[in-house]
């Protein structure tokens, strides 16, 4: 089997981790590629499972040896990338690879992986709607929720370069849209 690759990015907020992980509860044949980040961990968050979290001059020292598919500094100061060695633990376990990156890493990944690639952008009903899934998250602080909404108008200018626009309104619509698609990848 030649594994496949999909591809959720979308603005922070906009629940790409919540889908993910209802897709990963359906028992598809997917494997979540863990990325690498610089930024401090959340509560809640394990080095290894959510990220492999290192200082932002570790991080730079993987850049600089090539370790990285695709990095980007997607907030002044925090880097965000694909580890080279996750992508390959996860090929070498026949697994197909499911990625959660910002707009630049997911349009350089499907031009990388090509057909073999779904890119689907996670777009929110609104602008406000975001703000408040960002606010009841809990785990921003004011001046990172503004900054995450300025960034969102950047990445929603991203979203006609993806395969394909999911609207998360309705979450359970929203899910059952993603398996639909994702499943049909899948088996094609
Ligand atoms: P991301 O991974 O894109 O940053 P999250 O999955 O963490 O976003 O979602 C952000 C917040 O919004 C979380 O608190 C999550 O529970 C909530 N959320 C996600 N999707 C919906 C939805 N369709 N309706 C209401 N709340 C949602
Ligand atoms: P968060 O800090 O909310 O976990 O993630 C912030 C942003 O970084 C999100 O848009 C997320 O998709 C993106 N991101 C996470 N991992 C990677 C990665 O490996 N590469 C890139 N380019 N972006 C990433």
């Amino acid at each position: 089997m030649e594994n496949k690759v999909i591809i959720l990015s979308a603005p922070s907020g906009c629940g790409k981790t919540t889908i993910l992980k209802a897709l990963m509860a359906r028992q598809l044949p997917l494997e979540f590629s863990v990325s690498a980040t610089s930024r401090q961990k959340r509560d809640g968050e394990t080095d290894g499972r959510d990220y492999y979290f290192f200082t932002p001059e570790q991080f730079m020292e993987k850049v600089d040896a090539g370790e990285f598919l695709e990095w980007n500094e997607v907030y002044a100061g925090q880097y965000y990338g694909t580890l080279l060695s996750e992508v390959d633990r996860i090929a070498g376990n026949g697994h197909h690879v499911i990625f959660d990156v910002d707009v630049k890493g997911g349009l350089s990944i499907k031009e990388r992986f090509g057909d073999r690639a779904l890119a689907v952008f996670v777009m929110p009903p609104s602008i406000e709607v975001l703000r408040q899934r960002l606010l009841s998250r809990g785990t921003e602080t004011p001046e990172s929720v503004e900054k995450r909404l300025q960034r969102a108008d950047y990445e929603i200018s991203f979203s006609k370069q993806f395969d394909y626009v999911l609207v998360n309104d309705d979450l359970e619509t929203a899910i059952s849209e993603a398996y639909n698609l994702v499943n049909g990848f899948l088996i094609q």
